[in-house]
């Protein structure tokens, strides 16, 4: 049962349609059975539109990962290519009717962290560079405190407005009123593209549903174009602190220059393939 304190409670089942059929002589009959588990969703289901098979759903079911998705995310090819998380994500999600582009990224990263606990366990040891020196040093995560949700903090405040959708209203220092929504899967994929080349506008664009009304995609780009400094950085700051998030984030102090900071490492194929 889901734990209402716990947001990071998961629960497992198991797929007993897929276990062999009996024999009638030889070994005793192996069962094929795949694991099933019950992830709570960090979104709760909000944010996304009622036609959106998630819309108010806070739990999501996927597969145990088996061999068959080691070689997914292995294959050469859609490495190459950038889509092996996807296809991973696509052969363990239970639900066809949702595809890794539709899903928010808060959803998707704990999935993905979901999915590398019930596969290798809680634990993940990795190698991060040191943002100010480079120095490169070990890191452990333990992923069930990852999976934890880091729920909005923000309040209505003088010229921002919490909209009955979970969007945001900001109005900006030269008076228009921008919107914003939480980032899809899909939005991650267009800012990463043309290697992350103007990532903070794509990023903007990405999140702006609209601005004073406008809502095709040109107006925005314009917009955003012409956005001060000061607003950019204010729109990307309420952005991280109102929508709900989940990823590998742990506060790194470096052994070399005590440069303190808070790291972030993404959640790429080879997050499946370190040291176990
Ligand atoms: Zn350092």
């Amino acid at each position: 049962m889901r734990n209402n304190d716990d947001r990071i409670g998961s629960q497992s089942r198991t797929d007993s349609a897929s276990a062999a059929q009996a024999a009638t002589s030889g070994p005793t009959p192996l069962d094929f059975i795949r694991p099933i588990t019950v992830l709570s969703l960090p979104s709760e289901g909000k944010f996304y539109p009622e036609s959106h098979p998630l819309h108010n759903q806070d739990t999501i079911e996927i597969r145990q990962m088996t061999a068959a998705e080691e070689d997914v995310l292995t294959n050469r090819t859609l490495l190459k290519k950038g889509l092996a998380i996807d296809k991973f994500l696509e052969r363990i999600m239970i639900d066809c009717s949702v595809g890794p582009n539709d899903l928010l990224v808060c959803d998707k990263n704990a999935v993905l962290i979901q999915a590398r606990i019930d596969g290798y366990g809680p634990d993940y040891k990795t190698r991060v560079a040191c943002p100010a020196c480079q120095t490169v040093q070990k890191k452990k995560f333990n992923l069930y405190e990852c999976l934890r949700t880091t729920t909005p903090e923000i309040s209505d405040e003088e010229g921002i407005q919490i909209l009955s959708s979970g969007n945001i209203l900001i109005e900006t220092s030269n008076g228009w009123q921008v919107e914003i929504r939480p980032l899809l899967g899909s939005d991650e994929t267009t800012i990463a593209s043309n290697e992350g080349k103007n990532a903070i506008q794509r990023q903007l664009q990405s999140m702006i549903v609209s601005v004073s009304g406008h809502t095709d995609e040109v107006t925005i780009r314009k917009a955003v174009e012409h956005l001060g400094g000061v607003d950019s950085r204010r729109i990307r700051k309420t952005h991280a602190q109102a929508f709900p998030s989940v990823g590998l984030k742990s506060p790194f102090q470096c052994q070399q220059c005590d440069h303190d900071t808070e790291l972030e490492v993404p959640l790429n194929a080879e997050f499946f393939w370190a040291d176990l």
